[in-house]
């Protein structure tokens, strides 16, 4: 591997923020962002930590963007219980392979946040090629989207709004008001070093299948409280007006 590869690969890692996420609404993702700095190794943070305020804030860009550019939905999500049961083999986890196999308009309709991982890193590793400083901080910026996407069970899943069970909410409920609620109490942001990931595809795609596998559980936890406490606290919650 080319030498200026490698603190890209460590970049990708530390913004890989693998906590028990379920989805992210602005404030979970500009989070993310901000404490991935945190866990760079010293020779990176020189360059991340002036730049904090950029990074936290810009992790929102790609989610601005989904209504104004067609393309951008499907880099979000992947709704890979489209392609079968646990572990998807059918789906080709190499974008040329699933594209010749499904072709491109069917597989962006389901989600490519996998492959758009992946190519934002290609992006990253040209930028710090180019030394293109601007360049460099926008796709470190939204790469940790990306992966911040990745890590959630609702975007690796068709359900993802609970609409197929009557669990209408349940997205922006995870997404958002879970961790504005638990965030400053609850979660620990500090999960360790950042390490150099060897295989980058490989790693996005474990991670996706975490996600996938951990869908069913964030929809049957959610019923199960509805059932406990009721509908009612529930809309509370799913509206954001509950105090927790
Ligand atoms: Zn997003």
């Amino acid at each position: 591997m080319k030498r200026a590869a490698k603190p890209l690969i460590l970049c990708f890692l530390l913004l890989t923020f693998y906590y028990e996420s379920f989805c992210w609404g602005f404030y979970a993702h500009r989070k993310i962002n901000y404490y991935a700095v945190f866990l760079l190794p010293p020779e990176m943070v020189v360059l991340y930590k002036p730049n904090i305020d950029f990074i936290s804030e810009h992790a929102i860009d790609p989610d601005k963007r989904r209504y104004g550019v067609p393309d951008e939905g499907p880099r979000h999500y992947i709704d890979i219980d489209h392609y079968g049961s646990y572990p998807f083999d059918s789906l080709p986890r190499k974008w040329k392979d699933a594209v010749d196999k499904f072709g491109e308009d069917s597989v962006k309709t389901y989600g490519i946040v996998p492959w758009h991982v992946q190519t934002m890193l290609f992006r990253l590793t040209d930028a710090f090629k180019e030394k293109n400083f601007s360049k460099i901080m926008k796709y470190s910026a939204e790469i940790g989207h990306y992966i911040g996407d990745a890590h959630v069970p609702l975007h690796a899943n068709s359900n993802h709004n609970g609409q197929f069970t009557n669990q209408k909410g349940i997205h922006g409920f995870w997404e958002s008001r879970v961790p504005e609620l638990l965030a400053e109490k609850e979660f620990n942001f500090f999960i360790g070093k950042a390490e150099y990931i060897k295989n980058p595809g490989e790693y996005i795609w474990d991670r996706v299948l975490e996600s996938a596998k951990a869908s069913d559980s964030v929809l049957l936890f959610e019923k199960q409280l509805t059932k406990e406490f009721g509908d009612d606290k529930n809309i509370h919650l799913k509206t954001g007006t509950a105090q927790l």
